[in-house]
Protein backbone atom coordinates (compact mmCIF):
# COMPACT_ATOMS: atom_id res chain seq x y z
CA UNK A 1 0.00 0.00 0.00
CA UNK A 2 1.26 3.30 -0.83
CA UNK A 3 1.93 5.89 1.59
CA UNK A 4 1.38 8.88 -0.90
CA UNK A 5 -1.62 10.30 -2.20
CA UNK A 6 -3.11 8.79 -5.06
CA UNK A 7 -2.99 11.91 -7.36
CA UNK A 8 0.30 13.00 -6.01
CA UNK A 9 1.58 9.60 -6.82
CA UNK A 10 -0.33 9.61 -10.38
CA UNK A 11 1.49 13.53 -10.79
CA UNK A 12 4.34 14.22 -12.83
CA UNK A 13 5.82 17.33 -11.64
CA UNK A 14 6.52 20.51 -13.35
CA UNK A 15 10.32 20.70 -15.02
CA UNK A 16 11.80 23.91 -15.08
CA UNK A 17 14.22 25.22 -17.81
CA UNK A 18 17.94 23.52 -16.77
CA UNK A 19 19.89 26.56 -14.14
CA UNK A 20 23.73 25.68 -15.28
CA UNK A 21 26.17 28.29 -14.30
CA UNK A 22 29.27 28.34 -15.97
CA UNK A 23 31.84 31.04 -17.46
CA UNK A 24 31.62 31.48 -21.10
CA UNK A 25 28.04 30.17 -21.17
CA UNK A 26 25.39 31.74 -22.79
CA UNK A 27 21.52 31.63 -20.90
CA UNK A 28 18.92 32.14 -23.15
CA UNK A 29 16.51 29.09 -21.68
CA UNK A 30 14.36 30.80 -18.64
CA UNK A 31 13.72 34.26 -19.45
CA UNK A 32 15.91 36.07 -17.01
CA UNK A 33 17.09 39.49 -17.23
CA UNK A 34 20.62 39.89 -18.38
CA UNK A 35 20.49 43.40 -16.57
CA UNK A 36 21.30 44.13 -12.96
CA UNK A 37 18.05 45.58 -10.77
CA UNK A 38 18.01 48.75 -9.76
CA UNK A 39 21.11 50.53 -7.43
CA UNK A 40 18.06 51.27 -4.89
CA UNK A 41 18.30 47.24 -4.25
CA UNK A 42 21.75 47.25 -3.72
CA UNK A 43 21.26 50.45 -1.40
CA UNK A 44 18.77 48.47 0.48
CA UNK A 45 20.67 45.58 1.28
CA UNK A 46 23.63 47.43 2.35
CA UNK A 47 21.58 49.26 5.16
CA UNK A 48 19.87 46.42 6.67
CA UNK A 49 20.52 45.47 9.64
CA UNK A 50 21.00 41.70 9.71
CA UNK A 51 20.11 41.51 13.33
CA UNK A 52 16.84 42.32 12.69
CA UNK A 53 15.85 38.74 11.14
CA UNK A 54 15.46 37.67 14.29
CA UNK A 55 12.17 38.93 14.09
CA UNK A 56 8.98 37.82 11.92
CA UNK A 57 8.34 40.41 8.92
CA UNK A 58 4.76 41.82 8.30
CA UNK A 59 2.20 39.19 7.94
CA UNK A 60 0.51 41.29 5.27
CA UNK A 61 3.81 43.48 3.64
CA UNK A 62 1.71 46.89 4.60
CA UNK A 63 4.33 48.64 2.89
CA UNK A 64 4.66 47.01 -0.33
CA UNK A 65 1.30 46.82 -1.09
CA UNK A 66 1.00 50.29 -0.44
CA UNK A 67 3.47 50.87 -3.34
CA UNK A 68 2.10 48.66 -5.86
CA UNK A 69 -1.47 50.04 -5.00
CA UNK A 70 0.14 53.31 -5.96
CA UNK A 71 2.10 52.22 -9.00
CA UNK A 72 -0.89 50.23 -10.59
CA UNK A 73 -3.82 53.25 -9.50
CA UNK A 74 -6.09 50.95 -6.93
CA UNK A 75 -6.78 50.04 -3.21
CA UNK A 76 -4.39 48.46 -0.64
CA UNK A 77 -6.57 45.59 -0.46
CA UNK A 78 -6.75 44.75 -3.89
CA UNK A 79 -3.07 43.52 -3.79
CA UNK A 80 -1.56 40.08 -3.19
CA UNK A 81 2.22 39.73 -3.23
CA UNK A 82 3.23 35.50 -3.01
CA UNK A 83 7.19 34.45 -2.81
CA UNK A 84 7.12 34.19 -6.58
CA UNK A 85 3.86 34.60 -8.72
CA UNK A 86 4.11 30.48 -8.91
CA UNK A 87 2.91 30.66 -5.61
CA UNK A 88 -0.27 33.09 -6.25
CA UNK A 89 -0.61 30.40 -8.87
CA UNK A 90 -0.97 27.60 -6.13
CA UNK A 91 -3.17 29.23 -3.97
CA UNK A 92 -5.22 30.44 -7.19
CA UNK A 93 -6.18 26.89 -7.34
CA UNK A 94 -6.81 26.28 -3.63
CA UNK A 95 -8.94 29.01 -3.62
CA UNK A 96 -11.18 29.37 -6.38
CA UNK A 97 -11.27 25.43 -7.87
CA UNK A 98 -12.80 22.77 -5.87
CA UNK A 99 -11.28 19.59 -6.07
CA UNK A 100 -12.53 17.42 -9.19
CA UNK A 101 -13.00 21.02 -11.06
CA UNK A 102 -11.47 22.08 -13.93
CA UNK A 103 -8.72 24.77 -14.46
CA UNK A 104 -8.65 25.82 -18.30
CA UNK A 105 -5.82 27.16 -20.39
CA UNK A 106 -4.44 27.35 -23.47
CA UNK A 107 -2.46 24.82 -25.55
CA UNK A 108 0.51 25.56 -25.93
CA UNK A 109 1.12 28.16 -22.66
CA UNK A 110 2.91 27.76 -19.21
CA UNK A 111 3.26 24.76 -18.81
CA UNK A 112 3.03 24.39 -14.66
CA UNK A 113 -0.60 25.24 -14.87
CA UNK A 114 -1.75 21.32 -15.86
CA UNK A 115 1.00 20.30 -13.22
CA UNK A 116 -0.61 22.94 -10.88
CA UNK A 117 -4.01 21.29 -11.63
CA UNK A 118 -2.88 17.48 -10.95
CA UNK A 119 -1.71 18.77 -7.71
CA UNK A 120 -4.83 20.69 -6.69
CA UNK A 121 -6.90 17.00 -7.99
CA UNK A 122 -8.44 18.86 -10.44
CA UNK A 123 -8.73 18.53 -14.31
CA UNK A 124 -6.48 20.99 -16.64
CA UNK A 125 -8.81 21.69 -19.63
CA UNK A 126 -6.12 23.23 -22.51
CA UNK A 127 -7.99 24.92 -25.66
CA UNK A 128 -5.71 24.52 -28.81
CA UNK A 129 -4.19 28.02 -30.13
CA UNK A 130 -5.23 29.04 -33.58
CA UNK A 131 -2.65 27.59 -36.03
CA UNK A 132 -1.23 31.11 -36.10
CA UNK A 133 -0.47 30.51 -32.29
CA UNK A 134 -2.86 33.79 -32.12
CA UNK A 135 -5.67 32.98 -28.62
CA UNK A 136 -9.59 31.82 -29.46
CA UNK A 137 -12.30 33.57 -27.13
CA UNK A 138 -12.56 30.59 -24.92
CA UNK A 139 -16.34 29.42 -24.24
CA UNK A 140 -17.91 30.87 -21.42
CA UNK A 141 -18.67 27.42 -19.87
CA UNK A 142 -14.96 26.22 -20.78
CA UNK A 143 -13.83 25.57 -17.11
CA UNK A 144 -14.11 26.50 -14.13
CA UNK A 145 -11.14 29.01 -13.51
CA UNK A 146 -9.28 30.17 -16.83
CA UNK A 147 -5.63 31.22 -16.49
CA UNK A 148 -4.82 33.14 -19.47
CA UNK A 149 -1.01 33.59 -19.87
CA UNK A 150 -0.42 37.23 -21.65
CA UNK A 151 2.18 37.57 -23.84
CA UNK A 152 1.78 34.19 -24.00
CA UNK A 153 4.94 31.79 -23.12
CA UNK A 154 5.96 30.17 -25.13
CA UNK A 155 4.33 31.85 -28.36
CA UNK A 156 5.45 35.25 -27.44
CA UNK A 157 2.72 36.72 -28.83
CA UNK A 158 0.36 39.57 -27.09
CA UNK A 159 -3.38 38.87 -26.69
CA UNK A 160 -5.71 42.50 -27.33
CA UNK A 161 -6.79 43.53 -23.90
CA UNK A 162 -10.09 44.02 -25.42
CA UNK A 163 -10.51 40.10 -26.49
CA UNK A 164 -9.82 39.28 -22.59
CA UNK A 165 -11.99 42.13 -21.47
CA UNK A 166 -14.69 40.73 -23.41
CA UNK A 167 -13.93 37.15 -22.66
CA UNK A 168 -14.22 38.13 -18.65
CA UNK A 169 -17.55 40.09 -19.37
CA UNK A 170 -19.49 36.73 -20.42
CA UNK A 171 -17.23 34.13 -18.27
CA UNK A 172 -18.88 33.55 -14.90
CA UNK A 173 -15.48 31.59 -13.27
CA UNK A 174 -12.26 33.66 -12.40
CA UNK A 175 -9.92 34.76 -15.19
CA UNK A 176 -5.91 34.95 -13.99
CA UNK A 177 -4.24 36.72 -16.76
CA UNK A 178 -0.67 35.67 -15.77
CA UNK A 179 1.27 39.18 -16.97
CA UNK A 180 4.49 37.76 -16.11
CA UNK A 181 5.79 39.78 -19.86
CA UNK A 182 3.84 42.42 -19.50
CA UNK A 183 6.54 45.07 -18.89
CA UNK A 184 7.73 44.05 -22.21
CA UNK A 185 4.10 44.54 -24.44
CA UNK A 186 2.71 47.93 -25.83
CA UNK A 187 -0.75 46.95 -23.48
CA UNK A 188 -2.17 45.21 -20.75
CA UNK A 189 -4.95 44.15 -18.60
CA UNK A 190 -3.87 45.72 -15.34
CA UNK A 191 -6.91 48.87 -15.58
CA UNK A 192 -9.30 45.75 -16.02
CA UNK A 193 -8.07 43.95 -12.49
CA UNK A 194 -8.33 47.78 -10.93
CA UNK A 195 -11.33 48.79 -12.10
CA UNK A 196 -14.08 49.38 -9.10
CA UNK A 197 -16.82 47.44 -11.09
CA UNK A 198 -14.84 44.53 -11.86
CA UNK A 199 -15.54 41.55 -10.21
CA UNK A 200 -13.93 38.15 -11.24
CA UNK A 201 -10.72 38.99 -13.35
CA UNK A 202 -7.17 38.93 -11.61
CA UNK A 203 -4.20 40.28 -12.99
CA UNK A 204 -0.84 38.55 -12.09
CA UNK A 205 2.95 39.94 -12.07
CA UNK A 206 6.10 39.09 -11.26
CA UNK A 207 9.67 40.94 -10.44
CA UNK A 208 11.29 37.69 -11.76
CA UNK A 209 11.65 38.65 -15.75
CA UNK A 210 11.41 42.85 -16.03
CA UNK A 211 12.26 44.08 -12.49
CA UNK A 212 15.74 41.37 -12.60
CA UNK A 213 15.07 39.28 -9.39
CA UNK A 214 14.19 35.85 -10.55
CA UNK A 215 16.92 34.98 -7.76
CA UNK A 216 14.42 37.10 -4.94
CA UNK A 217 11.11 35.16 -5.56
CA UNK A 218 8.39 38.11 -5.69
CA UNK A 219 5.10 37.79 -7.49
CA UNK A 220 1.77 39.86 -7.05
CA UNK A 221 -1.62 40.08 -8.33
CA UNK A 222 -4.21 42.62 -8.71
CA UNK A 223 -7.90 42.10 -8.33
CA UNK A 224 -11.20 42.31 -6.42
CA UNK A 225 -10.90 42.93 -2.80
CA UNK A 226 -13.15 39.76 -1.94
CA UNK A 227 -11.10 37.45 -3.95
CA UNK A 228 -8.09 39.17 -3.05
CA UNK A 229 -9.57 38.39 0.39
CA UNK A 230 -9.97 34.64 -0.26
CA UNK A 231 -5.49 34.31 -1.22
CA UNK A 232 -4.76 36.39 2.13
CA UNK A 233 -7.08 33.97 4.17
CA UNK A 234 -4.98 30.70 2.58
CA UNK A 235 -1.99 31.33 2.99
CA UNK A 236 1.04 30.58 4.83
CA UNK A 237 1.22 33.54 7.81
CA UNK A 238 4.78 34.54 6.60
CA UNK A 239 4.89 34.01 2.88
CA UNK A 240 6.74 37.38 1.84
CA UNK A 241 10.08 37.08 3.78
CA UNK A 242 11.65 40.13 5.08
CA UNK A 243 14.15 40.70 2.69
CA UNK A 244 11.66 40.03 0.01
CA UNK A 245 9.74 42.69 1.44
CA UNK A 246 12.63 44.94 1.49
CA UNK A 247 13.98 44.55 -2.20
CA UNK A 248 10.67 44.31 -3.68
CA UNK A 249 10.09 47.82 -1.68
CA UNK A 250 13.09 49.40 -2.98
CA UNK A 251 12.61 47.74 -6.55
CA UNK A 252 9.31 48.72 -7.51
CA UNK A 253 10.16 52.65 -6.46
CA UNK A 254 12.10 52.58 -9.08
CA UNK A 255 9.90 52.11 -12.09
CA UNK A 256 12.79 53.97 -14.44
CA UNK A 257 15.50 51.44 -13.50
CA UNK A 258 12.96 48.76 -15.04
CA UNK A 259 12.11 50.45 -18.01
CA UNK A 260 15.56 51.55 -18.68
CA UNK A 261 16.75 48.02 -19.04
CA UNK A 262 13.33 47.01 -20.91
CA UNK A 263 13.90 49.27 -23.76
CA UNK A 264 17.63 47.97 -24.02
CA UNK A 265 16.12 44.41 -24.12
CA UNK A 266 13.63 45.49 -26.78
CA UNK A 267 16.16 47.38 -28.64
CA UNK A 268 17.87 44.08 -28.90
CA UNK A 269 14.89 42.13 -29.40
CA UNK A 270 14.17 44.03 -32.80
CA UNK A 271 18.17 43.38 -33.56
CA UNK A 272 17.53 39.77 -32.58
CA UNK A 273 14.30 39.25 -34.64
CA UNK A 274 15.91 41.13 -38.04
CA UNK A 275 18.89 38.77 -37.86
CA UNK A 276 17.27 35.48 -37.50
CA UNK A 277 14.76 36.95 -40.80
CA UNK A 278 17.30 37.66 -42.74
CA UNK A 279 18.85 34.31 -41.96
CA UNK A 280 15.90 32.51 -43.38
CA UNK A 281 14.14 32.04 -39.81
CA UNK A 282 10.09 32.41 -38.97
CA UNK A 283 10.24 34.77 -35.67
CA UNK A 284 6.79 35.48 -34.29
CA UNK A 285 6.22 38.98 -33.39
CA UNK A 286 7.12 38.71 -29.88
CA UNK A 287 5.57 41.47 -26.88
CA UNK A 288 7.98 39.85 -24.28
CA UNK A 289 11.53 38.91 -23.70
CA UNK A 290 11.99 36.11 -25.40
CA UNK A 291 11.75 35.16 -29.24
CA UNK A 292 9.79 32.28 -30.69
CA UNK A 293 11.31 31.27 -33.86
CA UNK A 294 11.83 28.79 -36.09
CA UNK A 295 14.52 28.01 -38.20
CA UNK A 296 14.60 27.51 -42.12
CA UNK A 297 14.39 23.54 -43.52
CA UNK A 298 16.55 21.49 -43.53
CA UNK A 299 17.77 22.96 -40.16
CA UNK A 300 16.14 21.10 -37.51
CA UNK A 301 15.16 22.70 -34.14
CA UNK A 302 15.47 19.75 -31.75
CA UNK A 303 18.92 19.46 -33.91
CA UNK A 304 20.28 22.83 -33.12
CA UNK A 305 18.94 23.41 -29.46
CA UNK A 306 21.26 19.91 -28.82
CA UNK A 307 24.36 21.61 -31.02
CA UNK A 308 24.01 25.11 -29.21
CA UNK A 309 23.98 23.44 -25.77
CA UNK A 310 26.88 21.55 -26.94
CA UNK A 311 28.52 25.10 -27.42
CA UNK A 312 27.18 26.28 -24.28
CA UNK A 313 24.59 28.01 -25.35
CA UNK A 314 21.39 27.06 -23.66
CA UNK A 315 18.06 28.27 -25.34
CA UNK A 316 14.47 26.37 -24.52
CA UNK A 317 13.00 23.30 -27.00
CA UNK A 318 9.44 21.99 -26.28
CA UNK A 319 9.27 18.87 -28.40
CA UNK A 320 5.62 17.88 -29.73
CA UNK A 321 3.65 18.25 -32.89
CA UNK A 322 2.72 22.14 -32.22
CA UNK A 323 6.23 23.17 -30.31
CA UNK A 324 8.34 20.92 -32.39
CA UNK A 325 9.76 23.11 -35.16
CA UNK A 326 10.42 26.21 -32.63
CA UNK A 327 12.94 26.76 -30.44
CA UNK A 328 11.51 29.49 -27.69
CA UNK A 329 14.69 32.18 -27.01
CA UNK A 330 15.44 34.42 -24.31
CA UNK A 331 16.58 37.95 -25.41
CA UNK A 332 19.43 38.72 -23.69
CA UNK A 333 22.34 41.48 -23.95
CA UNK A 334 23.52 42.45 -26.88
CA UNK A 335 26.92 40.33 -26.64
CA UNK A 336 24.89 37.23 -25.94
CA UNK A 337 22.52 38.09 -29.16
CA UNK A 338 26.07 37.92 -30.95
CA UNK A 339 27.02 34.79 -29.69
CA UNK A 340 24.30 33.46 -30.40
CA UNK A 341 24.00 34.63 -33.89
CA UNK A 342 27.86 33.19 -34.42
CA UNK A 343 27.05 29.77 -33.11
CA UNK A 344 24.11 29.61 -35.30
CA UNK A 345 26.43 30.58 -38.59
CA UNK A 346 28.82 28.62 -37.44
CA UNK A 347 26.41 25.44 -37.56
CA UNK A 348 24.56 26.48 -39.95
CA UNK A 349 26.81 27.45 -42.79
C1 LIG B 1 8.35 33.25 -15.33
C2 LIG B 1 6.89 33.01 -15.32
C3 LIG B 1 6.17 32.91 -14.14
C4 LIG B 1 6.87 32.70 -12.83
O1 LIG B 1 7.19 33.79 -12.17
P1 LIG B 1 7.87 33.70 -10.74
O2 LIG B 1 7.40 34.97 -10.12
O3 LIG B 1 9.33 33.62 -10.97
O4 LIG B 1 7.34 32.50 -10.01
C5 LIG B 1 4.79 32.83 -14.17
N1 LIG B 1 4.15 32.78 -15.34
C6 LIG B 1 4.80 32.84 -16.51
C7 LIG B 1 4.04 32.76 -17.78
C8 LIG B 1 6.19 32.94 -16.53
O5 LIG B 1 6.84 32.94 -17.68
Amino acid sequence: MSRICKHVEALEGYVPGEQPHFPGMVKLNTNENPYPPSPKVGEALAGFDWRSLRLYPDPVFTHVREIIARNVGCAPDQVFVGNGSDEILALFTRAFVEVGGTIGYFEPTYSLYSVLAAIRDARGKALPLNADFTCPTPPADFSDVFVWTNPNAPTSLLAPPEQIAAFAKAYPGVLLVDEAYADFAPADCMALAAAPGNANVLVMRTLSKSFSLAGLRFGYCVGPAPLIAALYKIKDSYNLDALAQLVGAAALSDLPHMRANVAKILATRARLTDALAARGWRVLPSASNFLFAAPPAPAKAADLFAALRDRHVYVRYFPGPTTGDWLRITVGSDPEADRLLAELDALTP
